[in-house]
């Protein structure tokens, strides 16, 4: 279907951006991406008088540290943060979930606050900065305002943003110098939204958990922190009973529903297990014990293998060329080789 006729403007700058959102107010749209205005309003399911493209504002590709905390702009696209040097490490949960947002062509054209501010409860970026603790920087003709993730959602689609502000960033706080995390996603096929995604972020102080954040994607009406699970491992050891009852704790934070993905049961366990693995996968991308390995087994991956081998929930996860997918067939049992199935 054809999307209702609409005007298009193209600011040169912020201010003219911000002059014709306020003009238009509830019948303009911001256009970043594109990736999730575009097929609702060919769904008519939006119908805006009014498109402001933001794709020619200067300023807004930011990717970068500053005062130890991270900086994404609001035309930072999905693959510019999975090819970014600068998502591992203190950053490993974002640069976990960056390759795993659907596929090639939507991670070239997506952004990461069209995302924020589109508030898919299934997003990934939501999780993953849930968890981190991060907050979005909003401008409107009327001045700026910081808001955190976990005030900007309100429900499905919905955010506390108002009509007439473009979000132009996103921080993330300094984490400290010990710190790391992993995505978890557990997808049907490459490029499907998730049936349920886990965001592990931990902050270490003194040999313990300083803070931990633990974000759950597509089991809620939106992204959603397991504030309890994150509570019961502060100020803790990260011992295999720490690990457990924080996994137990964010399978209650779920509120999952059954569909054609699978059932809410189902969904409520893969966040438990997905909460240990992710948990496990930090304490070793983290250089510690993994809690529930022998000390001998711990030693024996690199970090990159660690978070190599759990962000590939799927078959294909995280691959996006043809020739990647077919090497990673060959090594499947069952693969075209001829093996069982
Ligand atoms: C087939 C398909 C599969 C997908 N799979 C996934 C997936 O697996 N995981 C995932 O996380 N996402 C997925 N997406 C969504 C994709 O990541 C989108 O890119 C993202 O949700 C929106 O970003 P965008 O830049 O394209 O925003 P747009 O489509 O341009 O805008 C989306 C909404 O946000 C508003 N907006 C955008 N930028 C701003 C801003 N700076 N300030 C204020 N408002 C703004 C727009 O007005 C609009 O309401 C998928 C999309 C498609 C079409």
């Amino acid at each position: 279907m054809y999307p209702a006729s609409f005007e298009y403007v193209a600011p040169a700058t912020l201010e003219e951006a911000l002059d014709t959102l306020g003009r238009y107010e509830d019948d303009a749209k911001v256009l970043a991406g594109g990736q999730s205005l575009i097929p609702l309003m060919k769904l008519r399911l939006a119908a805006p008088r009014v498109v402001v493209d933001i794709n020619r504002l200067p300023g807004l590709d930011t990717l970068a540290e500053e005062d130890g905390g991270l900086r994404i702009g609001a035309l930072v696209r999905h693959k510019a943060c999975e090819k970014s040097e600068l998502l591992g490490g203190r950053w490993g949960t974002l640069g976990a979930a960056a390759p795993l947002i659907s596929d090639p062509i939507i991670r070239n054209l997506g952004t990461v606050c069209g995302s924020l501010a589109h508030a898919d409860p299934q997003g990934d970026w939501g999780s993953a900065l849930l968890a981190m603790d991060a907050e979005v920087v909003a401008r409107s003709p009327d001045g700026t305002r910081t808001i955190p993730l976990r005030e900007l959602f309100q429900g499905p689609f919905v955010t506390t943003l108002e009509p007439t502000e473009i979000i132009t960033e996103v921080r993330v706080p300094d984490p400290g110098p010990t710190a790391g995390g992993t995505y978890l996603k557990l997808e049907r096929k490459v490029g499907d939204f998730a049936t349920v995604g886990v965001a592990v972020h931990l902050s270490m102080d003194d040999g313990r958990v300083g803070r931990a954040g633990i974000a759950l994607t597509a089991v809620g009406p939106t992204n959603l922190r397991a504030t309890a699970a994150e509570e019961a491992l502060a100020g803790r050891e990260l011992t295999d009973e720490a690990v457990r009852e924080a996994a137990r704790l964010a399978a209650q934070a779920a509120q999952p529903y059954s569909d054609t993905r699978g059932s809410a049961d189902y969904k409520r366990t893969v966040v438990r297990v997905f909460t240990e693995r992710g948990l496990r996968a930090a304490a070793e991308a983290l250089g510690r014990p993994v809690p529930g390995r022998s000390a001998a087994d711990s030693v024996s991956r690199t970090t990159e293998e660690a978070l190599e081998t759990t962000d590939r929930q799927d078959y294909f996860s995280g691959e996006e060329t043809l020739a990647g997918v077919m090497d990673e067939l060959e090594e499947k049992p069952g693969g075209p080789d001829g093996g069982e199935r």
